[in-house]
């Protein structure tokens, strides 16, 4: 069963048209990584999934229902939960506030502040400290902690790394292991494509907002990616079917 279906989803900003015509699926569990360029249109397009950005054509379809027309807060409440780019976390609340205020908008489920903390040890001796005093790695382990709070059943995640140290970066892995080992259906936007292929079961490319490659990640190598990624090849020789 599908957890996620987008189909020939357009979206825009004005007359550009960051979002054209894509298609793609996500099962229960799969660690879906979307990559491309900067200005391929993977922001615009998880937010559009997320209804933080409304799309203009092409329908959004969440455990089988179509959710296109449905508000943010709403998708929130059915078990979408966006990580965002910029993490944007309430900068003179405590890592604690931001956690518990996050819980009271979702859902009932395996995730409270207890097992956030667990799954985030780095976050425990923080728990008082402010958002705008946490390092970028801290930073986003709290956007992470504070989507689990909603207890998704799909998590979107912009970034995982930018602007992390690589000491960040792994300890920020290291904890979404815990979150993937648990079950969840992740969408996650990363630039390092060696982690890509070692964390994501699907892979999605996207080149000035189209899919130019998509399948299975054990399916293509780091090449084609790359080529995929950078516009090196025609799209119809990359395509990988699922
Ligand atoms: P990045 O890695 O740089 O964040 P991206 O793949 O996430 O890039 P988007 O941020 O979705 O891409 O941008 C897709 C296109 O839409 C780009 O051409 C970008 O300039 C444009 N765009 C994004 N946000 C806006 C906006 N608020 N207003 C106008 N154009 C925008």
């Amino acid at each position: 069963m599908n957890v996620l279906s987008v189909e020939a989803l357009d979206a825009r900003h004005g007359l550009l048209k960051a979002v054209r015509g894509v298609s793609f699926a996500v099962s229960a569990g799969e660690i879906l990584a979307l990559v491309g360029a900067n200005g391929a249109g993977k922001t615009t397009l998880l937010r559009t999934i997320a209804g933080a950005h409304k799309a203009s054509s092409g329908k959004v379809i969440f455990d089988g229902t179509d959710i296109s027309n449905v508000p943010a807060n709403k998708r929130t409440r059915a078990g979408i939960a966006l990580v965002p780019e910029g993490r944007r976390l309430f900068g003179e609340m405590t890592v604690e506030e931001n956690l518990l205020v996050a819980g009271r908008t979702g859902r009932k489920g395996p995730w409270n502040y207890a097992t956030v903390l667990d799954a985030f040890p780095m976050l425990q001796p923080l728990a008082q400290r402010k958002g705008n005093d946490l390092s970028g790695g801290q930073q986003q382990a709290t956007a992470i902690g504070r989507a689990l709070m909603t207890n998704p059943r799909l998590l979107l995640i912009d970034e995982v790394s930018l602007g992390l140290s690589p000491v960040a970066v792994n300890a920020v892995y290291e904890s979404l292991q815990t979150v993937i080992a648990s079950g969840a259906t992740i969408v996650l936007v990363e630039q390092d494509l060696s982690r890509v292929l070692r964390i994501s079961t699907r892979i999605v490319c996207l080149l000035e907002g189209r899919v130019v490659l998509e399948g299975r990640t054990s399916d293509v190598t780091k090449e084609q990616i790359t080529e995929a990624y950078f516009g090196l090849r025609r799209p119809a020789t990359l395509e990988v079917e699922a």
